[in-house]
């Protein structure tokens, strides 16, 4: 038999006192404390100083329960007392068991706000060490069996229990791995609780995903409280089954969709699928080529209206309701919109938008975004005549859950769909198999942002990402001091400080300001840094956890000055070393500061981009720093530094002008002579053929051109390539002839096939 893994929970207390460890009548009742503890199998952590408790207070989450000496000084409060600290604790967790030691002399000092946030007075010469520690100890139960939401809480004593299972998944909680090595193996490297909760529909008292009830369906319920809608969903393959449900429940064949055209391949899905004729929103781009919001007059009425009358394939259906609108909030560089602004122009004549919130689902849960997610504010104000308001999250990419776990949240207005007719949408693309763990997990990162959490943990990875920027900031300012260079991070120049109504550099604001003022990262109409003309104020905030961190070489008019290099450079650094980029622009590569961000992490890169600039500096040999690179393409890179290789590359950007054909491949729409879907039924009845680039000028394309960067599409499916010489061809032929100057830094365009060197595409048969 296989010994288990599975420990029983153990609890674990926190004694912080001055005495503790003395030989004083304190210190002797807080020993007696710890071995009657140590009796009831609780393991003791001790403090004897104000700074040293609250560090372990507010690191270790493992902590059960804080018993804290009221007269012990903490921090820099001169009043003596632990008030910082339970400040501190309650500023994380609500919850957790708080239990004063002092004496009837001292208690007289506290106050009736400090009595709320704390649990039982305990006085330590007085009570007896097993009454005490009993008081603690029921305490300590309570709080761990509320910790978890009602699915996880279900799932794990429906553990406890060990039924024998006779129904799927049939490896009935691991067992059949046990069988084979390869299986044991497995079983042992992921350990038993993931097979043992991995159950299905048939363990009745867990509920249904499909139907919404029982433990699962109140999982739902405790989403939608945390997240502010009126109904939320749990889904298990991504918001990219979330989004093609959304359009699949709105949208019917032959009705027209406003869709962001900075759009995921889920929403080309969704119009397949559906059937929509789509009508694009473009958004704007800065001289960077980062892509930002979609500005308020493209969501007008009139325009809208005399765009799908001018479109080929919507002429006529002007007058048409639009089924739907969908925007992507925030972009994938960070730039969130003011949603009661786009709401006020989209509002008024389209009944339903969604907000595809992929990266953002934790911005409700911080102040700083106020206003800034679609689930904003209480839900019970939402208005009833105005637009039914969808989102999603991607719980996985920016939140604690397993890959996959996403959630739809609704909020009702004009033309609704009840939750039984949704239901249907929501079954056509759901499995009768879901994982739960995936489920749980989805449960879980609504728990970890519910209360205090949320703005303690949102707030520490805004913190860490501000301590980033200004330390590049300062870096930065150094170098120039001596006419030297370095990065910068991309974000305002200078903030407005209140209390001093004067402008700072934004290194020296500080990071409390920057962390808590929304309009240090809204992007102002007039302000050099951002790059986006003619924005309205207050309409787009750059969020601060979303680090771009740009290379030297664009000027503030967009054209390339007369030094830099690309930002692929630094990227392929970074990879030889072992940092991972989130994405990579022309100039600019992505960093996200999400909450598994620590300052070790962040340090490495900052040391990591500081031996950059040591090695570009000294033109160190690629043989050295990217030796991989050299090997695979001795031709092209033996004998060049790396100075060398940024200057060839920034040359070749400013001769083939690709920024130029970027910006003009990415602010039009080309013409489309089909609908998605119909494009779609060109593929499977293999009406296509792959077209080389040469020959590709006036085809129509089958499937999706999207390059990275800047990740968005360029031509969707049903769309024709344009003139040889126009800016889609264009663009791809500058990125072809980059491919095959610089082996090793392709690009990676979806859509397109790389064959020795030659782009192929596919497209409809004429
Ligand atoms: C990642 C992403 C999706 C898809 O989410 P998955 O959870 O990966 O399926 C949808 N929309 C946007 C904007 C995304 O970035």
């Amino acid at each position: 038999m296989r010994a288990s893994t599975d420990q029983p929970q153990r609890f674990r207390v926190l004694i912080a006192h001055r005495q503790v460890g003395t030989d004083t009548a304190s210190g002797r009742a807080c020993a007696a404390l710890a071995e009657e503890f140590a009796r009831r199998n609780v393991e003791t952590v001790t403090a004897a100083e104000g700074s040293d408790a609250q560090g372990i207070a507010t690191s270790d989450t493992g902590l059960h329960a804080m018993l804290v000496d009221w007269s012990m000084p903490v921090g820099d409060d001169a009043s003596g007392d632990a008030a910082a600290l339970v400040d501190a604790i309650r500023a994380r967790n609500e919850r957790v068991p708080i239990f004063l030691l002092t004496e009837p002399e001292k208690a007289k000092t506290l106050n009736a706000e400090k009595l709320r946030q704390i649990d039982e007075l305990v006085w330590l010469l007085e009570d007896t060490a097993p009454f005490m520690c009993g008081r603690v100890e029921s305490a300590m139960r309570i709080y761990a069996e509320g910790l978890f939401g009602p699915m996880v809480t279900a799932l794990s004593r429906f553990h406890r229990v060990h039924a024998y299972s006779w129904h799927t998944p049939g490896h009935t909680g691991g067992t059949a791995f046990l069988k084979h090595p390869a299986g044991r193996a497995f079983f042992d490297f992921y350990g038993e609780n993931v097979f043992r909760t991995d159950l299905s529909i048939s363990v009745g008292s867990l509920g249904s995903l499909l139907d919404h009830t029982g433990p699962i369906g109140e999982s739902e319920k405790y989403i939608s409280r945390i997240f502010g809608s009126h109904r939320s969903y749990t889904v298990t393959n991504g918001s990219s089954t979330s989004n093609r449900i959304i359009f699949m429940a709105c949208i019917g064949r032959d009705q027209v969709v406003l869709c962001d055209r900075n759009c995921h391949k889920s929403l080309e899905h969704g119009l397949i699928m559906s059937g929509g004729i789509p009508q694009y929103m473009i958004p704007s781009r800065n001289r960077y080529g980062l892509m930002g919001p979609i500005y308020p007059g493209r969501f007008d009425e009139k325009t809208v209206r005399k765009a799908i009358a001018d479109t080929p394939l919507s002429k006529g259906l002007e007058d048409q309701q639009p089924a739907f609108a969908v925007v992507t909030n925030s972009t994938y560089d960070g730039l969130c919109y003011k949603v009661d602004r786009v709401l006020s122009q989209l509002g008024p004549w389209v009944d339903r938008v969604h907000f595809d919130e992929a990266w953002f689902g934790y911005a409700r849960f911080n102040p700083l975004y106020a206003g800034r997610m679609a689930m904003r504010g209480d839900p019970s104000a939402h208005d009833p005549n105005g637009p039914t308001v969808f989102c999603t999250h991607s719980t996985h990419k920016l939140l604690a859950a397993f890959s996959q776990a996403s959630y739809i949240h609704v909020r009702d207005g004009r033309n609704a769909i009840p939750h039984p007719r949704f239901n249907e949408t929501f079954m056509l693309h759901g499995s009768t198999s879901p994982f739960y763990p995936i489920i749980a997990s989805n449960e879980m990162a609504a728990t970890m942002m519910d209360g205090a959490s949320g703005a303690a943990l949102t707030r520490e990875s805004i913190d860490e990402a501000i301590h980033f920027r200004q330390l590049v900031g300062r870096l930065r300012r150094q170098a120039e001091a001596k006419k030297d260079w370095f990065f910068r991070t991309w974000n305002a120049d200078t903030v407005h400080d209140p209390s001093s109504g004067k402008r700072v550099n934004f290194e020296d604001a500080s990071p409390e300001l920057l962390g808590t003022d929304q309009q240090c990262w809204v992007l102002h109409p007039g302000d050099a840094w951002h790059g986006f003309d003619d924005l309205e104020d207050d309409y787009c905030m750059l969020d601060p956890i979303k680090v771009t961190v740009l290379m030297p070489g664009v000027q503030d008019d967009g054209s390339l000055g007369p030094k830099g290099f690309p930002a692929s450079l630094l990227t392929a650094y970074l990879h030889a070393r072992g940092i991972e980029v989130e994405k990579t622009s022309d100039f600019g590569v992505l960093f996200l500061f999400s909450l598994g961000i620590t300052k070790a992490k962040w340090s490495t890169l900052l040391a990591a981009m500081l031996d950059f600039k040591h090695d570009y500096d000294q033109d160190t040999p690629l043989s050295r720093i990217m030796p991989h690179l050299v090997a695979d393409y001795p031709d092209t890179y033996t004998g060049l530094g790396l100075r060398g290789l940024g200057d060839r590359m920034f040359e070749e950007l400013r001769r083939t002008s690709q920024m130029q054909n970027l910006q003009k491949a990415f602010q039009s729409i080309p013409e489309a002579r089909m609908s998605p879907a119909d494009a779609y039924q060109a593929l499977i009845r293999n009406r296509i053929e792959r077209v080389p680039l040469s020959q590709l000028a006036d085809r129509t394309i089958a499937t999706s051109v999207v390059p990275y960067p800047p990740g968005i599409p360029m031509m969707m499916p049903g769309e024709t390539a344009g003139a040889a010489d126009g800016p889609y061809i264009g663009y791809l032929k500058a990125l072809k002839s980059w491919d095959k100057t610089f082996p090793g830094f392709g690009h990676d365009t979806h859509g397109v096939e790389v064959h020795d060197g030659e782009y192929y595409v596919q497209c409809v048969k004429d």
